[in-house]
């Protein structure tokens, strides 16, 4: 069933059921219990348009390249687009109806690759353009991977392990027939992980044998690679490194705050420590913290594990996130949610320069206040994409059957992020567009060369 829907949250609908979907055997009066969270289809994301976000920045990039009309046409809108139904069997019996998502936006340079998220603010728009920037990610950093995204409106704080593995594996078997090693390769995302794949890898595999390269980021005993986990904060830390040593920052005098302590934001923290940054401030969705001579990230970790969050770190000072987007600190790494920074509230930023580690953190308008203030912001596809290079890694070594050793791995990953560094730093100098647009720039035009030789 899809409804529009104008809430912030996936409102729970009552229905009465034609019968028990999930399980034949159940009680009747069990049965009777059914709630349906309601997907978007059709109203705008919460928050933000992020598909008209990412469509207004490929038509800059477009138009600044001269590209042709036709090829346009087919790289501004996604090959595949599908909404499915999940009923899952909740802990106390009840039927609860969940709606996902699975959009392959480009796939001339190889198979649909992009991560699944598990959110209550899930939406097809979101996943459109989450999709595009796929594309783009993996055409900079030159891997051979066109661009999907995926995921589930749900509320994972809210469910048992149980009900997120049903859902996990029911999602598995409704977008099966378009996934496959040459077809479409998941990934976590937001609110997904390493355990996450694994069921995926486990559902696909029943019914299509051993296929352990369907999926990316899976456990290491399963056949995941050696530094997947930190490869989206790896490559952060790299670009970041990059940046400052071109613009002549010491990145070892420089204060970071960083929005999110999620797989991106925590592995960035810890992997910039280790640079010998100071990381003063850093939040979840809780709220965050602030220590004036640095965090100790390593104790941070520890914190996290036994309390769930970075809130009442010893030593610290409590803040809020739009807080930490104020800090006056030369280094702002939002590396949670998209449309963090906006209209709104940019003229508030006090930091010296921004990195993009989550998605879409920063709206275009935003970019445009911040680009006046003289504010660089290093775009997401860029600083992002070390998590997608490593997934290549990991399919490459699955499909050979060889594992890489965790050295090689992380050199490989410096050589590409690297490259593609060098590559948007070079438009971005010569042809005067902002490091954003430049980013663009090279991604579409090897999307787009790919797309000439095949039509
Ligand atoms: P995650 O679920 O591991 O962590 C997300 C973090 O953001 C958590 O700390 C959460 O508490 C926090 N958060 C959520 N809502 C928030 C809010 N409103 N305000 C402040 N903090 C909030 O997710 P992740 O994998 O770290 O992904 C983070 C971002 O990076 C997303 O935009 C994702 O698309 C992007 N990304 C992730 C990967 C990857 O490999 N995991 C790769 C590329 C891009």
């Amino acid at each position: 069933m899809i409804m529009s829907a104008k809430l912030k949250s996936p409102p729970t609908v009552d229905v009465k059921p034609a019968g028990d979907i999930a399980n034949p055997d159940a009680s009747p009066v069990a049965a009777m219990n059914v709630r349906t969270h309601v997907a978007h289809e059709t109203h705008p994301a919460p928050h933000m348009d992020f598909n008209r976000i990412s469509d207004e920045r490929f038509q800059e990039a477009a138009d600044h390249l001269k590209l042709e009309a036709d090829i346009q046409m087919v790289l501004r809108t996604p090959y595949r687009e599908m909404i499915v139904q999940i009923p899952v069997r909740m802990d106390d019996g009840h039927l609860e109806m969940f709606h996902g998502y699975r959009v392959q936006h480009n796939a001339v340079r190889g198979p649909y690759k992009g991560g699944l998220r598990f959110h209550h603010e899930m939406d097809l728009n979101e996943v459109r353009s989450l999709a595009a920037l796929m594309t783009w990610k993996t055409a900079l950093v030159d891997i051979p991977f066109g661009g999907a995204k995926g995921g589930v409106t749900c509320d994972p704080t809210k469910m048992s392990r149980d009900e997120l593995q049903r859902l996990t594996r029911e999602f598995t078997r409704k977008i099966d027939m378009s996934l496959g090693v040459y077809r479409d390769i998941a990934a976590p995302d937001v609110n997904t992980n390493a355990q996450v794949m694994a069921w995926i890898m486990d559902e696909y595999g029943k019914k299509h044998g051993y296929t352990p390269a369907i999926v990316t980021g899976k456990p290491v005993s399963l056949g995941g690679s050696y530094g997947r986990e930190q490869a989206t904060g790896r490559g952060t830390m790299i670009i970041t490194r990059e940046v400052c040593n071109a613009w002549k920052i010491d990145l070892k005098q420089a204060r970071i705050a960083i929005q999110g302590f999620g797989n991106v934001g925590s592995w960035t923290a810890q992997l910039l420590a280790e640079q010998g940054a100071k990381i003063v401030a850093v939040s979840d969705v809780q709220g965050g913290i602030f220590v004036e001579k640095g965090i100790d990230i390593a104790k941070l970790f520890e914190h996290v594990k036994a309390t769930r969050g970075v809130a009442d770190f010893p030593g610290s000072r409590a803040i809020d996130n739009e807080e930490l987007l104020r800090l006056p600190v030369d280094i702002l790494i939002p590396a949670a949610l998209g449309g963090a920074i906006t209209g709104d509230n940019a003229d508030a930023v006090s930091a010296k320069l921004i990195i993009e580690a989550a998605n879409s953190p920063v709206t275009p308008r935003a970019d445009e206040m911040l680009r006046a203030r003289g504010i660089p912001v290093v775009p997401d596809i860029l600083v992002n994409a070390g998590g997608v290079t490593v997934s290549y890694f990991e399919w490459v070594q699955n499909l050979q059957q060889f594992r890489w050793d965790l050295e090689r791995v992380n050199a490989e990953l410096e050589k590409r992020m690297i490259e593609a560094w060098r590559q948007v730093y070079r438009v971005h100098t010569e042809q005067k567009v902002s490091l954003r647009i430049a980013a663009y720039c090279v991604a579409i035009e090897k999307v787009a060369e790919a797309t000439r030789q095949r039509f």
